[in-house]
């Protein structure tokens, strides 16, 4: 299927698209609504939802994508290390091909540097205890889905006294971009589908904040087509009661207190920092850096490399697409200049990524 809606159960479908537009006919303007998740973003367009949505629900993508947020100066920190004599750089698959300044890791790879792929962060963890004479650093990027598995592999690491592996952090946290985007005076999002991955570790409750202060409906959604339908409906149903709450369509996965266990992890390695997101700029309490009692497998204070100041892609436009205010199409490297074979920002190299998923989708 190539963009278009097809639904295991139609009528389902028909009767949740009806109520969305019934839910909204009392309303005398028009309703933008963002999804902040990456796979939310691929099933949005791979199911073709925002075509069957009723006239005036505009539904656009933020900084869901944990590859594309991440801020290229991280990516040059992280070449920068790999330049290192005899360390060994260990990443996701998706980090590969996202652009520095200058070059990407797999061109860095190309010219010689150990660049690994790991499927885990415990794959890193392994690689080192069968190299003890070479550093092992692991590129800790993502949202509090991945963050706790990073923090699991440091703490076995430690335990087992593995003191030649580190983590360079650069881990987010999604309700303050939330909490940022919200704030933004150019942006009017009227509601938010939250990220069902992000929301089994942090909980559905995470967001009370976030819906009470900024008056802005709050809605966890799941990944199935009818699931994504049913989300929209209860905020369009929220908006136009002019309420502001949080629901939980997901409850088969998603606790209003999220994963205990995982969130202990989390507060156990790392805490909460300022950080910079790729096309948001610097967000207040949105990072998770290593503990200071980790700081022995913290590989931003065991190795000092000199990174000059980073540069977006010329004629990129990721920043505005990350905030939505603008769409893929609106870039006008999009399809010409800038390919999935080709890509020049991040927004195109990930999986996830919003332009990528236009391209595979619409084009
Ligand atoms: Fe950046 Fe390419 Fe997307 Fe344009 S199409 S915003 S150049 S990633």
């Amino acid at each position: 299927m190539n963009g278009q809606a097809a639904f295991r159960d139609p009528q389902v479908a028909t009767g949740l698209i009806g109520r969305i537009a019934a839910a909204a006919a009392p309303l005398d303007r028009p309703v933008t609504l963002m999804e902040v998740c990456g796979t939310h973003t691929m099933a949005i367009h791979q199911h073709g939802l925002r075509g069957i949505l009723p006239e005036g629900i505009t539904l656009v993508s933020g900084p869901g994508c944990p590859v594309c947020v991440t801020p290229i100066a991280y990516v040059d920190q992280a070449l920068a290390l790999s330049r290192l004599p005899g360390l060994i750089i260990t990443t996701f698959g998706d980090m590969m091909r996202v652009p520095g300044s200058r070059t990407s890791l797999l061109e860095q790879k190309a010219r010689g540097s150990d660049i690994r792929v790991v499927y885990s962060p415990l794959d890193a963890v392994t690689l080192a205890r069968g190299n003890p004479d070479r550093q092992v650093v692991f590129l800790g990027i993502g949202f509090e889905t991945t963050a706790p598995t990073v923090a699991g592999a440091l703490l076995q690491a430690r335990e087992a006294g593995v003191a030649n592996f580190s983590v360079l952090s650069a881990h987010k946290t999604m309700p303050a971009a939330m909490e940022a985007l919200t704030a933004d005076p150019e942006l009017q999002v009227d509601g938010y589908l939250c990220p069902a991955h992000v929301s089994t570790v942090i909980g559905a409750d995470a967001y009370l904040g976030l819906a009470a202060d900024r008056r802005v409906p709050c809605v966890v959604t799941g990944f199935e087509p009818l699931d994504i339908l049913q989300g929209i409906a209860m905020l369009v149903s929220q908006i136009a009661a002019g309420i502001a709450t949080v629901e939980n369509q997901y409850r088969r996965y998603v606790k209003p207190a999220g994963n205990r266990r995982a969130r202990q992890l989390l507060t156990t390695v790392f805490e909460p920092c300022d950080s910079v997101w790729r096309g948001l700029g610097p967000i207040p309490g949105s990072g998770l850096k290593i503990r200071p009692s980790f700081a022995a497998l913290d590989a931003a204070r065991r190795f000092q490399v000199a990174v000059e100041p980073a540069a977006e892609p010329a004629g990129c436009r990721c920043g505005e697409i990350l905030k939505g205010k603008l769409a893929p199409r609106d870039c006008p490297l999009f399809g010409a200049g800038c390919t999935p074979e080709n890509p020049v920002g991040a927004c195109m190299v990930a999986s996830e990524g919003i332009c990528a998923a236009e391209y595979k989708y619409a084009v």
